[in-house]
C-alpha cells in the first residue's frame, strides 16, 4: 500500500519505519526539518532501540521523509501521529491535529478512496471533527471520498518496535466498510491472519510463533476512541494504587515487593503495572489522565478514581522528597544526586517525568542537585532549561561530596556503576532507590545506607 504517517516522533516515526520494513511505500511527513533531515539520512529522531538500524536499511527504499504534504495525493492510508499535549486546564490541544488535518485536505485526492487515521491518543468526537475540517476545507464527503478512523496506538517507548510487530492488540473504529476492508487489508500484510471470528469481531492472527497471537478489534469511532484512554488511566490507578499500598507497606513493616508479588500471583489482578516507583509520569499518563478527568466533567459524569489517582500520585512524588529530608534533616545546602530523568529506561523521552517535579521541590527546599541520565539528558534539558541543576557526563559524578543519591530510573546501566567509588566520593554514603532496583546487600556491604520504597524495617 501507499502509506503517510503525519509526524515523526516516537508513534510516526515507528508506525512509518514499521510499515516500510513489511514493504509498503511508506511516507513519514514532518514540520520539523531536522528531524526530515535525520530520517533522510538514515537516522533516528528519537532514542527507541533497534529503530535506527530498520531506518538506515530501508531509507530510500521503501521509506521516505519529507516536510511536504503532496504525498498525501496519492496515499492509500494517512496516519495521524501528531502531539496531543495538555493545556492548562488539563484538556488536549488539538492544534496539531486541526493542522494537519487542514494540510491533508488540501492534498486530497478526490478521485480515490483515502482512510485517515487517528493514531494520536484523541478526545473522544475527534475523528468527527478532523473529517468535518476536511469536508469544510475540500469539499470532499467523508464516508464516499474518505474516511476518518480511530486506530489507537498502545505502544510501550523502549519496547515500541517488538510491540508495534507483535501487539497485543489492533484495535480499529469506524463503521465504515470501506475503511474497514482497506484497514483488514493493511493489518492482514503485516501480521499473517489465521481466522476470524464474526462472533467476537475478533481476528486472530499468529506472526512469530513464539508471540501471543493478536486480537484484532472491531469496534465503532467513539469507542475505540475512548478505549485509549480508558486503558492509559486504568494503568495509571494501579500504579498509583500499589504506590499507595507501599506507603501502608512502609507505616506497618510489610515488604511491598512481596505484597505485589502475592497479588499479581491472582491472574485476575496479573504482576504486571504493580511495581513501585516514585510516581507514574512521561508524555503519555499525565496528559491522557488530565484529558480524560476533564472530559468527564465536562459532561457530568466525573472519574472520581482517576482524580483521585492524580492526586495520589503527586502524594508519591512528596513521599520520595520527604523520605531524603527525614535523612538529612534539612536540605537546605545539600548536595543531591538524581540517578535518572526519563520516565523509563531505553528511552530519551524526558517530557513530564517525576525527575523534573521530584527535582523542583529539592530545589525549593534549598538542596543542590546534579543529575545523570543514559540518553535523556538533552530532551529533559531542552525541556526544563530553567532548572539550576548540574548535568554530568558520567553517572559516578553525582556522587561527588553528595548527601544523598537518588535513582529514579531503573536503567540496566546504574547496575554497572563502580558503586564502591560511589560511596568513597560521598559525603555520606545514602542512596534513596525508588524502584527497588539496585542490590541492596552489595550496597549495604560497600556502606551505603539503603532505602528503598515500601518495604519497610525488617531488611
Ligand atoms: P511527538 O511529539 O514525539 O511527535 C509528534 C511529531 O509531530 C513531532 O515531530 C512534530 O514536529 C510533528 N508534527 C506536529 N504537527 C505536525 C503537522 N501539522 N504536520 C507534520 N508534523 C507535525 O509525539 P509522540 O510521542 O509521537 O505522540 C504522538 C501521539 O501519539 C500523541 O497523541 C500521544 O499521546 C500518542 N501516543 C504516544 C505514545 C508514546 O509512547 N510516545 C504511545 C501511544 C500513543
Amino acid at each position: 500500500m501507499n502509506i503517510v504517517c503525519i509526524g515523526s516522533g516516537y508513534v510516526g516515526s515507528v508506525t512509518g519505519t514499521a510499515f516500510a520494513v513489511l514493504g509498503h511505500q511508506t511516507t513519514v511527513i514532518d514540520m520539523d526539518q531536522k528531524k526530515v533531515d535525520l530520517i533522510c539520512s538514515g537516522k533516528s529522531p528519537i532514542y527507541e532501540p533497534g529503530l535506527n538500524e530498520l531506518i538506515e536499511m530501508h531509507i530510500g527504499k521503501t521509506l521516505r521523509a519529507t516536510t511536504s504534504y503532496e504525498v498525501v495525493y496519492d496515499a492509500d492510508v494517512v496516519f495521524i501521529g501528531v502531539g496531543t499535549p495538555s493545556r492548562e486546564d488539563g484538556t488536549a490541544d488539538l492544534s496539531f491535529i486541526r493542522s494537519a488535518a487542514k494540510s491533508i485536505a488540501q492534498n486530497l485526492n478526490p478521485h480515490k478512496f483515502t482512510v485517515i487515521i487517528d493514531k494520536s491518543t484523541v478526545p473522544i468526537g475527534t475523528a468527527d471533527l478532523v473529517a468535518s475540517i476536511i469536508d469544510d476545507m475540500s469539499g470532499l464527503k467523508a464516508e464516499e471520498h474518505f474516511a476518518v478512523i480511530s486506530n489507537p496506538e498502545f505502544l510501550r517507548e523502549g519496547y515500541a518496535l517488538e510491540d508495534v510487530f507483535f501487539p497485543d492488540r489492533i484495535v480499529i473504529g469506524t463503521t465504515n466498510e470501506k475503511a474497514r476492508a482497506v484497514l483488514r487489508e493493511l493489518y492482514h500484510n503485516l501480521l499473517n491472519r489465521v481466522g476470524y471470528d464474526e462472533a467476537t469481531r475478533h481476528f486472530k492472527f499468529s506472526f512469530n510463533p513464539q508471540a501471543r497471537p493478536a486480537v484484532y478489534f472491531e469496534t465503532d469511532l467513539k469507542s475505540a476512541e475512548m478505549i485509549k484512554y480508558a486503558s492509559n488511566a486504568f494503568l495509571a490507578v494501579k500504579i498509583s494504587y500499589i504506590n499507595e499500598v507501599a506507603r501502608l507497606c512502609e507505616t506497618l513493616g510489610a515488604n511491598v515487593l512481596d505484597v505485589s508479588k502475592g497479588m499479581g500471583l491472582d491472574s485476575r489482578i496479573g504482576s504486571k503495572f504493580l511495581q513501585v516507583s516514585s510516581g507514574w509520569s512521561g508524555s503519555c499518563f499525565p496528559k491522557d489522565t488530565a484529558e480524560f478527568l476533564a472530559t468527564s466533567q465536562k459532561y457530568g459524569r466525573e472519574l472520581s478514581i482517576v482524580k483521585a489517582a492524580i492526586e495520589s500520585n503527586e502524594l508519591m512524588h512528596d513521599f520520595c522528597v520527604e523520605k531524603v529530608q527525614m535523612r538529612l534533616k534539612t536540605l537546605i545546602g545539600k548536595n543531591i544526586g538524581v540517578l535518572g530523568l526519563t520516565f523509563k529506561p531505553n528511552t530519551d523521552d524526558a517530557r513530564q517525568t517525576q525527575a523534573s517535579a521530584i527535582i523542583r521541590k529539592l530545589l525549593d527546599m534549598g538542596a543542590n542537585v546534579k543529575v545523570h541520565d543514559p540518553k535523556g539528558m538533552d530532551v529533559f534539558q531542552s525541556l526544563n532549561g530553567g532548572l539550576a541543576v548540574s548535568y554530568c557526563e558520567h553517572a559516578d559524578e553525582v556522587a561527588f561530596n553528595s548527601d544523598a543519591v537518588i535513582l529514579l530510573t531503573h536503567w540496566d546501566d546504574y547496575l554497572h556503576i563502580n558503586w564502591s567509588l560511589m560511596a568513597t566520593m560521598m559525603r555520606s554514603p545514602y542512596i534513596l532507590d525508588t524502584r527497588n532496583f539496585l542490590p541492596r546487600t552489595s550496597l549495604e556491604e560497600l556502606g551505603f545506607t539503603y532505602e528503598g520504597l515500601g518495604i519497610g524495617n525488617q531488611f
